[in-house]
């Protein structure tokens, strides 16, 4: 199956946190997205890799994700090496999306930057048609997305654009809360972590107005592009106050 959009994570969740309103925007406008997870995130402090697979499943529907795969690559060690590469560029291959999305290269968490530095390599060399590639047996021909964006984790930059998920933004927080193991529950008896502080939630709320607030909106969810982005009139015409 071809995807219009296909996006890597280090871990289950790392998508719905970082552009889950976007996520949902794209499948409610019919496109079709698929997610591609790293790791099962079994290092995680709450929960477990297989509560996680689960959580992950109902995300899944909620954002109406057309594919997704987990390539269980080893949790905390997602480093730049050519068999993950491979594997990548395999993945790239088989659902040949318009656009790519990755984690922004420069994070807290190691794997994201890894993760990062992986898609963007794999990119660029999924488009040459020596570096052989099979799925399922069968040799794979090249093929190259035409953009890579990359999402907002937990480090910041000054976005390329913003995304309105004014609409959206409620069906982000649905799939947020499917990892119900991993934020804030006042019932849970395990360590509270970094995403499960209740502060977290607040967090990401107010980051989605802060961006929202910059393009005249209510929530917005930013991005980063390494090049150039062509404009429609349409778009320059339908910019909003940003007052
Ligand atoms: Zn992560």
């Amino acid at each position: 199956m071809n995807l219009d959009v296909l996006i890597f994570a280090a871990h289950p969740d790392d998508a719905e946190l970082s552009m889950g309103g976007t996520i949902a925007k794209l499948t409610f406008q019919n496109y079709k997205v698929g997610i591609i997870d790293l790791t099962k995130g079994e290092l995680g402090t709450r929960g477990s890799a297989s509560k996680r697979m689960n959580e992950a499943k109902t995300a899944s529907e909620i954002l109406k994700i057309k594919a997704r795969e987990n390539l269980a690559f080893k949790d905390g060690s997602i480093k730049f090496n050519e068999k993950y590469l491979k594997i990548i560029i395999s993945k790239i291959r088989k659902y040949q999306p318009k656009i790519l999305f990755a984690p922004y290269f420069n994070d807290r968490h190691p794997d994201h930057i890894g993760t990062s530095q992986l898609v963007k390599e794999a990119m660029f060399f999924s488009g040459l048609p020596k570096i052989e590639t099979k799925e399922n047996g069968k040799l794979q021909s090249a093929f190259r997305p035409n953009k890579i964006f990359y999402y907002m984790q937990t480090y910041e930059f000054e976005p390329t654009f913003i995304i309105d998920i004014t609409e959206t933004f409620y069906t982000k927080m649905k799939a947020m809360y499917a990892y119900d193991t991993q934020f804030h529950n006042p019932e849970s008896k395990e360590p509270e972590t970094f995403i499960s502080n209740p502060r977290f939630i607040n967090f990401i709320k107010a980051r989605a107005s802060y961006y929202g607030f910059k393009i005249g909106k209510d929530y917005g969810e930013a991005f980063y592009c390494e090049e150039k982005i062509e404009l429609s009139i349409n778009d320059l015409l339908n910019q909003n106050n940003s007052k």
